[in-house]
């Protein structure tokens, strides 16, 4: 096998499989490609895991058991607790934390076979749309655009280093999290495919919270087919999280079908929103052209209540964010500043100020505002019922429509440093992924084509609660008719 690094998870296997090569060579080429690269994918490297795993694997595939991921190099955004393997969540205030337990979803991957390379940069706590706010610094994009190659691009965020590094081949997949678009947003950033799931389809358990109610686990790769072998070894039931929803995980990948004939695909007028790039209109046209070309069947349809949903996620996170994070007190894990103090209070005080970086800084005092008494029923209580308002559309688009088409982002890839001094700018990234982060539902972005400048764009399905297999399938009918030709040779 000539180059082990551009294999799908879907071929890797068959290589596996057939024993052309072995988990510990693959997992070899990826982790020195991992350990040259530059682009700051990874805040940790664990090669030591990955090869005792891979070894695993190797025995597991001689025997003829395998997984669904049996030997599989992936990265895992460090937001997962690993058991052993250092988990930062990119802030200063865990650069030293080293869990005593393995996340749910990890866990999951681990009994399916994989192997884990390292863990995967990302915004600190998750809150970010560049990766740009992380305590161990941006991650590159490995797109260049074609008129300003010198530019230093994002791969979005919050999920950055997970999307990037499947982007620059250096692991087969990764995982993310997506709160309000840190799966889908990067993934349409980088050129591949990302998944956000239904809420309560993957376990919480053991991933560090950022806004409880809309964070939710999910999927980089670069096939629709390798997302949802993905998402199957992620997703499942468990006591742990209360949210969790006990269904069973469906064989999506066995059952993916790019057939539209009879599938009707909505196009929500109010998603042409002001700001949004003309070439991201004209993909969005293209799309939707592609599907009913391949017998789907468009009809408008209305989302009123979407245009509040950025407004909405900006008091509803940052709320869940202010009282997740008062567990950061330098008392039991984690920084505690080294500075004297004569009170707990001062040491709290010293040990917050330094560990957590501006963005979240910003976010906790948003969130402790608007909860704060006299603001509580204005602001909180206000947006818990638009966010209401804002799933009860998706629910009435659903009964005449099995999936939604949207843009993922409004712009393509933006420069390392762009937006950073306008919060709201920033905020804006997020427009088209938030409304289904409020309603719960899946989304996944799929890469339709090139902006003018050569850089990635993505489409989003949006479909019913529980109702990913649909989700997959139009966006199997996408990438079959989009032909988009991944970043190569790198
Ligand atoms: N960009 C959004 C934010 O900053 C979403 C982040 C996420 O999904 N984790 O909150």
């Amino acid at each position: 096998m000539s180059n082990l690094r551009k294999l799908t998870i879907e071929t890797a296997l068959e290589g596996l499989k057939a024993k052309k090569f072995s988990s510990v060579e693959l997992t070899k080429s990826y982790l020195d490609a991992a350990g040259k690269s530059t682009s700051n994918c990874y805040i940790t490297h664990t090669p030591e895991i990955a090869l005792a795993q891979a070894a695993e694997a190797d025995k597991r595939i001689a025997a003829g058991k395998m997984g669904l991921l049996e030997g599989i190099p992936i990265a895992m955004k460090d937001l997962y607790c690993t058991k052993g393997a250092r988990t930062t969540a990119a802030s200063k205030i865990l650069h030293n934390f080293i869990p005593q337990y393995e996340s749910k979803v990890s866990g999951n991957m681990f009994a399916q076979g994989a192997v884990m390379l390292g863990k995967a940069n990302l915004d600190e706590f998750a809150m970010g749309s560049g990766n740009t706010n992380s305590h161990f610094g941006s991650v590159l994009n490995p797109w260049r655009s074609k008129k300003f190659p010198d530019k230093k691009l994002v791969p979005g965020g919050s999920s950055g280093g997970s999307a990037a590094a499947v982007a620059e081949d250096i692991c087969v997949a990764s995982t993310g999290t997506d709160t309000g678009g840190s799966i889908r947003q990067p993934a349409a950033f980088c050129g591949i495919t990302g998944i956000k799931p239904t809420y309560g389809r993957c376990s919480r358990w053991g991933v560090v919270a950022f806004a409880s109610s809309l964070d939710q686990a999910g999927p980089f790769a670069k096939t629709v087919k390798d997302s949802a072998i993905m998402l199957q070894s992620m997703a499942g039931y468990d006591v742990n999280d209360s949210t969790s929803v006990n269904k069973e995980v469906p064989n999506w990948s066995g059952n993916i079908n790019g057939h539209l004939k009879g599938k009707k695909i909505g196009i929500p007028k109010e998603y042409r929103v002001d700001g949004t790039d003309q070439e991201i209109l004209d993909i969005w046209a293209k799309g939707a052209k592609w599907l009913e070309e391949q017998g789907a069947e468009i009809i408008e349809i209305s989302l009123p209540h979407s245009k509040y949903a950025l407004p909405v996620y900006y008091i509803i996170a940052p709320a869940e964010c202010s009282s997740n994070l008062a567990r950061y007190d330098g008392v039991r894990y984690g920084h505690r500043t080294e500075e004297k103090f004569s009170s707990l209070d001062e040491m709290y005080e010293k040990t917050r100020a330094e560990g957590f970086g501006e963005e979240v800084k910003r976010r906790i005092m948003i969130g402790t505002y608007v909860l704060s008494h006299g603001y509580y029923d204005a602001y909180y209580v206000k947006a818990q019922k638009v966010r209401t308002l804002i799933a009860r559309d998706f629910e009435t688009a659903f009964t005449k429509v099995d999936a939604i088409l949207t843009p993922t982002a409004p712009s393509a890839a933006f420069e390392i440093g762009a937006n950073q001094n306008d919060p709201v700018k920033m905020y804006l990234n997020d427009v088209f992924t938030i409304p289904a982060s409020m309603a719960g539902i899946p989304g996944i972005s799929v890469p339709a084509g090139l902006s003018s400048e050569g850089l990635p764009l993505g489409l989003q399905i949006l479909t019913k609660p529980w109702d990913e297999q649909t989700a997959f399938d139009v966006a199997q009918a996408l990438e079959n008719a989009a032909g988009f030709v991944r970043l190569e040779n790198l």
